[in-house]
C-alpha cells in the first residue's frame, strides 16, 4: 500500500496556522520518504507536505522548499552548507555531553553521525524541556551558520549546531545532523522536489474545483522546471506562484542578466555520418568546440548610467573574480546600442605572441581569483557561440540562426580578446570529416553540432539535448567521451611510488540514492610531479572512514579516504561489468556493476562539482552503447 503523510503530521503543520510549521513535521516525512524507495511515493509524500505547508503561508513554504533540497541559498550565491566532520563532532560531543573520542568510536560503529547524536540525545537527561524548533529557525540557523566566517568561525559555528542540538526532539537530530553534513540521503533528488512543489500548487491553485488530471500535472513540472532553470531563485518563484499561480508563473519569473541560466548540453555523436541521420535533412551548423571554460556573460547598464558584469562558469559559480580582463572588455566587443545582455562562451587560454589557442592545461593554471589585472600571466579569449537575451529580451526561444544574426549586428570581434566560435553550415559528410580535421588542427576538441532553424533550434537551458551534437575525433574508435570521476580513495604506492599515492579509487554519482558508487582504480596517466600535487591536494580532505553514502566492496577498499570534492576527467579503453565496483549496481545486470577497462587520467576538472559528475544513468548508457557498437 502506498505510503501517506499520517493524519497526525497533518495536524502538526496545520494546527499551527499563521505560526510556525515545526520542523518535527518536516522530519517526520524525511522519515517516510527514507523508508520507501518508490519515485512515485517520494514525490506523493513531498508534496503533501509542501500542500500542507502552502496552506499556512509562504513565509513557511521557501524555508520547508530550500531543506528538502538541502540548501540555504541559490547556487549562485556560493553559500553553502557541508560543514567538516570535525566541528560536527564537536558539536555532538558538547550537545550529549560525551567525550570526542568517544563520538569518534561511535561514528565509527554507527557509520552515520546522524545515528550517533540521535543515539546520545535519547541516553541523555535533560534539566528543562527547551523550545521546539521551527522550520524557519533551523533554515535561519542554517544559513548564519553557512555564513559564519573569519578567524573564529570554527567556534561560532560549533556553538550555532550545538544549541540546535539541545532544542532537538524525536528524530530530529539525525536529519538536522545530515543536512548540515549536505546530504540528507534519502532519495530526494532536487528534481523530485520541483515536481512535488508544482504538483502541490497546482492543486492548491484549483482549490475545490476538482483533481487535476496527469497531464496537467506533467505540464506545471516541466513549466516550474523550466522557470527555475531560467530564474533559479526559489523564493521569488514561490512568490510568484502565489500571486500568478503555476500556469503564469513563467510570464514573471523570466531569464534576468546577473542570474545565471542552467547551461544547455550536447549528447555525443559518434561518427559524421550519423549526423546528417539525426538531422533528418534539417539544417544544421557546425562550430568548434574550444576546450577552455564555459563562460556566461552578464551585463546590465541602468538607467542611472551604472553598469554591471558578472561571468558564470558552467557550474552557475560566479567567476568574474577569475576574469577580470574579460568583464572589462565588454565595451570593446558589445556596440554602444547594447544595454543588456547574456552571452554563451567559452573562454580558451591564448597566445598572444602566436595568436593561438593554447591548452586547457595552460588556462587551469590560471588563478580562481585575480587581485590584481598585472598578476594574469594566462591570456584568455573568449569564443562567443550564442546569444540568449538582448537588450531587455529574452531570446531563447528564437532560432539559433537568428540569435546567430543579432549576435553578429550587435557584437564585433576584438583581436586576442572576444571572437565568434568558427562555424560552418554544412551538408556533406566529407566536409563534416575534414571540418573536423581542421578542429583539431587548430587546438580545438572536435566539433559543436546544431540545429538551425524552427523550434528544434531554441536554446534548451539545462537539457542535454539531441539538438547539441559533439563530435570529438576520439569518439570515432575509443569509448567515446570522457569520463568525470569522483576521487573517494587511494592506495599506497610500491616500487617508484613509494611516499606517494600509487592509485586512486574513483566514483561516479548515482543523484537520486545519493550515492558515490565505486568504478575503478586508476594508476595511469600521471606524471610523477602530478601524483605530488594530487597527494597534497587529496591529503587535505582525508577522512577517518567510509562516508555512509559510498558503495566500495571490501575487495576494492583503498588505504586512504577521501572527502568527496575532486572531479578528474578520466578516458578508458571500455566498460565492462564488474563483481566489485559498484557503479550503475543493478542498472543493466542485477547482481554486476560496471567498471572501466585501463582508465587513464587526463585531467582535474575544476569546473564540475562532485554532484555534476558522470552519473550512474549515464554509466549504464555508455554501456548499452557500447553493445550495440560492437
Ligand atoms: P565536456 O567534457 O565534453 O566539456 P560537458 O559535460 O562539460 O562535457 P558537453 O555538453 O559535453 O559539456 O559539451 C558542451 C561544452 O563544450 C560546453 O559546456 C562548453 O563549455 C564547450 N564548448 C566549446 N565550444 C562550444 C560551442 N561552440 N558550443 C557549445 N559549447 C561549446
Amino acid at each position: 500500500d502506498a505510503i501517506v503523510v499520517p493524519k497526525t503530521v497533518v495536524e502538526l503543520i496545520n494546527t499551527k496556522e499563521g505560526k510556525q510549521v515545526p520542523f518535527l513535521a518536516l522530519c517526520k516525512v524525511l522519515e517516510f520518504i527514507e523508508a520507501t524507495t518508490k519515485r512515485l511515493e517520494i514525490t506523493a509524500l513531498t508534496r503533501d507536505l509542501l500542500l500542507q505547508v502552502m496552506q499556512v503561508g509562504q513565509q513557511q513554504l521557501t524555508p520547508t522548499v530550500m531543506l528538502c533540497i538541502n540548501k540555504v541559498a541559490p547556487d549562485h550565491e556560493g553559500i553553502e552548507l557541508g560543514i567538516g566532520e570535525s566541528i560536527l563532532m564537536k558539536a555532538i560531543a558538547s550537545a550529549t555531553g560525551r567525550q570526542i573520542a568517544k563520538v569518534k568510536q561511535d561514528r565509527q560503529e554507527l557509520g552515520d553521525l546522524g545515528m550517533v547524536v540521535q543515539q546520545g540525545k535519547t541516553n541523555q537527561r535533560t534539566m528543562f524541556k527547551p523550545q521546539p524548533l521551527s522550520i524557519s529557525k533551523v533554515f535561519n540557523s542554517f544559513k548564519e551558520i553557512a555564513l559564519t566566517s573569519g578567524s573564529s568561525s570554527i567556534q561560532k559555528k560549533t556553538g550555532l549546531i550545538t544549541g540546535l542540538l539541545a532544542a532537538c526532539s524525536d528524530i530530529e537530530a539525525k536529519y538536522l545532523i545530515r543536512s548540515l553534513e549536505g546530504r540528507l540521503r534519502i532519495g530526494l533528488a532536487e528534481s523530485t522536489v520541483q515536481v512535488a512543489l508544482a504538483q502541490a500548487a497546482l492543486i492548491y491553485e484549483r482549490g475545490d474545483k476538482g483533481e487535476p488530471e496527469a497531464e496537467e500535472f506533467q505540464q506545471a513540472s516541466e513549466n516550474l522546471k523550466q522557470v527555475l532553470s531560467e530564474f533559479p531563485i526559489y523564493a521569488n518563484v514561490i512568490e510568484s506562484i502565489y500571486e500568478h499561480g503555476i500556469s503564469d508563473v513563467a510570464n514573471h519569473c523570466m531569464l534576468t542578466p546577473t542570474l545565471p541560466v542552467k547551461p544547455m548540453l550536447a549528447k555525443i555523436e559518434k561518427a559524421a555520418d550519423d549526423i546528417l541521420r539525426r538531422f533528418e535533412g534539417k539544417p544544421f551548423t557546425c562550430e568548434y568546440k574550444y576546450d577552455g571554460e564555459r563562460s556566461q556573460i552578464h551585463y546590465v547598464r541602468k538607467d542611472d548610467g551604472s553598469e554591471e558584469c558578472v561571468i558564470f562558469s558552467r557550474n552557475a559559480e560566479n567567476n568574474t573574480g577569475k576574469y577580470p580582463d574579460i568583464a572589462r572588455s565588454v565595451k570593446e566587443f558589445a556596440k554602444p546600442s547594447v544595454t543588456s545582455f547574456i552571452l554563451d562562451c567559452e573562454a580558451v587560454a591564448w597566445d598572444l605572441v602566436t595568436g593561438k589557442i593554447r591548452s586547457f592545461q595552460t588556462l587551469s593554471s590560471r588563478k580562481k581569483k585575480v587581485a590584481d589585472e598585472s598578476e594574469i600571466t594566462v591570456g584568455v579569449c573568449c569564443f562567443a557561440f550564442d546569444l540568449l537575451f538582448l537588450n531587455d529580451e529574452p531570446l531563447i526561444r528564437m532560432p539559433l540562426r537568428k540569435r546567430r544574426e543579432l549576435m553578429r549586428e550587435h557584437f564585433s570581434a576584438v583581436p586576442n580578446k572576444f571572437q565568434f566560435a568558427i562555424s560552418k553550415d554544412l551538408t556533406e559528410v566529407e566536409d563534416i570529416q575534414g571540418f573536423l580535421e581542421q578542429s583539431i588542427t587548430d587546438n580545438c576538441e572536435g566539433l559543436m553540432i546544431k540545429s538551425l532553424d524552427g523550434d528544434s533550434s531554441s536554446y534548451e537551458p539545462s537539457k542535454r539535448s539531441m539538438n547539441w551534437l559533439k563530435l570529438k575525433k576520439d569518439y570515432v574508435d575509443g569509448l567515446g567521451d570522457s569520463l568525470d570521476l569522483v576521487v573517494i580513495g587511494a592506495y599506497y604506492g610500491k616500487g617508484k611510488r613509494v611516499g606517494a599515492y600509487g592509485s586512486f579509487l574513483l566514483a561516479c554519482y548515482d543523484p537520486d540514492r545519493e550515492e558515490y558508487q565505486s568504478i575503478c582504480n586508476i594508476g595511469t596517466g600521471f606524471s610523477d610531479a602530478a601524483l605530488e600535487s594530487h597527494k597534497a591536494q587529496l591529503d587535505l580532505n582525508k577522512i577517518e572512514s567510509p562516508k555512509p553514502y559510498y558503495t566500495v566492496s571490501d575487495k576494492t577498499k583503498p588505504d586512504i579516504w577521501f572527502e568527496p570534492i575532486q572531479v578528474w576527467e578520466v578516458k578508458a579503453a571500455d566498460l565492462s561489468l564488474s563483481s566489485v565496483y559498484q557503479a550503475a549496481y543493478g542498472e543493466v545486470n542485477a547482481d554486476k556493476g560496471v567498471s572501466l577497462r585501463f582508465p587513464r587520467f587526463i585531467r582535474v576538472r575544476d569546473d564540475k562539482s562532485p554532484e555534476m559528475a558522470t552519473s550512474s544513468t549515464q554509466i549504464a548508457e555508455m554501456y548499452e552503447n557500447q553493445k550495440i557498437n560492437h
